[in-house]
């Protein structure tokens, strides 16, 4: 028993109407781990197209991690203190109805402690008498069972939730830095999310329809982003890459704000995207097959026509920002994998390291003046790039590139911050120099 007082609320039955039985989600609030502001929200407009009631889980602040403290051991990595200290806040609450309360939490195998974010819940709510309240975590190793009668629909808009919340992120942080007027680029972020969440969670909207109407307001967003007033030139800042573990680099809370404040510092920060690592994942899923002897066979087959599918939506969503994101393209998985290849070859690190390593040297040759990796404190990720980090640096004419580590107290990132844009800028002036 976890020695816990957690203010109980009184249970209820559920009695969910007849027609609600259509999804076992129906008739409960889903709530999405805030990983992003942008991601959670178009994923809970995601599931919303199945006429779920999802919405992203409270925002992360001192409760949050106050709240995991009392049922964590302290071993535990900062992203699973922080999505559970929220999901914490919902269960806490005084309306909280465990029988129309569910929470979705992916999950993975492996030695991350991702895979254990599940099991812990569930381990907590069985101790205090919730099981009612429904742990979601659909996996690629049951087909994603119980996500949707259509599964393969969902799953494409899932992807393009991911998708457009990455396209709008990247727009923002291209701009932001150099508007005139504080806050403008946030605003416009967000009315943009709102934007493209109303088209994503409509239900009744074909995948063809759907895409023409992102296509069409994502013209409209790129006109309204355009026309922030600014008080730099775009791009004129020293431009730095961030890598990192993908929960971490995503939450600001978690990461003390450090896009922020490197913006605040003088620079422009260019961040790897939340879709790097689904390619990833299929790339690893190939490897795999071809390991077992399954180089030619239909689970290669199947692998090879979803990431034709979502290259090709990939492809679409992109068309309105051909010329926006001229300079700032993203690599194919391949070729971050190649260059990660002589540090952590992928075939045996496997993972955020080495997709961290090969992204790292992708900024380097895409012309960013430094790079910063964003992890949490204890994470092994983290640690074995930190190790191949002053390598890379060197292979690669002395690249700026420092490790941030957070383990949820807060320390005196400005000053690091100052220090490692001093190095930036005499690495710019060096870059810029040779260019000529
Ligand atoms: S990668 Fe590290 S920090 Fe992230 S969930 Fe896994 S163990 Fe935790």
């Amino acid at each position: 028993m976890l020695n816990v007082e957690l203010k109980k609320s009184p249970m209820r039955k559920h009695t969910p109407e007849k027609d609600q039985r259509k999804h076992p989600l129906s008739g409960r609030k889903l709530y999405i781990p805030r990983m992003s502001v942008g991601a959670a929200r178009t994923m809970a407009a995601a599931f919303q197209s199945l006429g779920i009631d999802a919405q992203p889980s409270p925002e992360s602040d001192e409760q949050t991690l106050t709240l995991a403290a009392k049922v964590t051991t302290g071993e535990e990595c900062l992203p699973q203190r922080v999505v559970l200290g929220n999901f914490l806040k919902v269960i806490t609450a005084s309306d909280f109805l465990p029988a129309e309360t569910a929470f979705f939490l992916p999950t993975s195998s492996g030695p991350c402690r991702f895979g254990q974010y599940a099991p812990f819940l569930k381990k907590l709510l069985r101790e205090w008498e919730y099981e009612e309240c429904v742990v979601f975590s659909p996996t690629s190793s049951n087909q994603y069972e119980g996500i949707s009668e259509n599964t393969n629909a969902f799953l494409r808009v899932g992807w393009r939730a991911v998708l457009v919340s990455d396209i709008l992120r990247k727009l923002m942080l291209m701009i932001r830095p150099y508007e005139k007027v504080n806050g403008t680029t946030d605003r416009v972020h967000m009315e943009s999310l709102d934007e493209v969440c109303e088209i994503l969670s409509d239900g009744t909207c074909s995948l063809k329809m759907q895409m023409k109407l992102l296509t069409g307001q994502l013209e409209h967003i790129r006109d309204r982003f355009k026309k922030i007033d600014l008080k730099e030139p775009l791009g004129s800042r020293p431009l730095i890459g961030a890598v990192g573990e993908i929960f971490l680099r995503f939450n600001s809370f978690s990461n003390q704000q450090i896009v922020r404040r490197i913006e605040t510092a003088g620079g422009e920060v260019w961040i790897a995207d939340i879709a790097e690592w689904v390619w990833y994942t299929h790339w690893e899923v190939k490897r795999k097959l071809r390991e077992r002897g399954k180089r030619f066979s239909t689970d290669m087959l199947m692998a090879g026509l979803r990431e034709w599918v979502q290259h090709q939506d990939e492809k679409a969503l992109l068309v309105p920002f051909r010329t926006v994101f001229q300079k700032r393209e993203e690599l194919k998985i391949e070729q971050v994998l190649q260059y990660s290849t002589p540090y952590l070859p992928p075939e045996k690190s496997l993972g955020e390291m080495t997709v961290n390593a090969g992204k790292t040297i992708g900024f380097y040759h895409a012309g960013c003046d430094g790079l910063v990796d964003i992890s949490p404190f204890t994470c092994m990720n983290g640690i074995v790039t930190e190790a191949v980090y002053p390598v890379i640096s060197r292979d690669h004419d002395d690249f700026p590139i420092r490790m941030f580590y957070f383990d949820g107290v807060p320390f005196d990132l400005d000053t690091d911050l100052e220090i490692f844009m001093e190095l930036v800028k005499s690495y710019r002036l060096k870059r810029l120099g040779k260019r000529g």
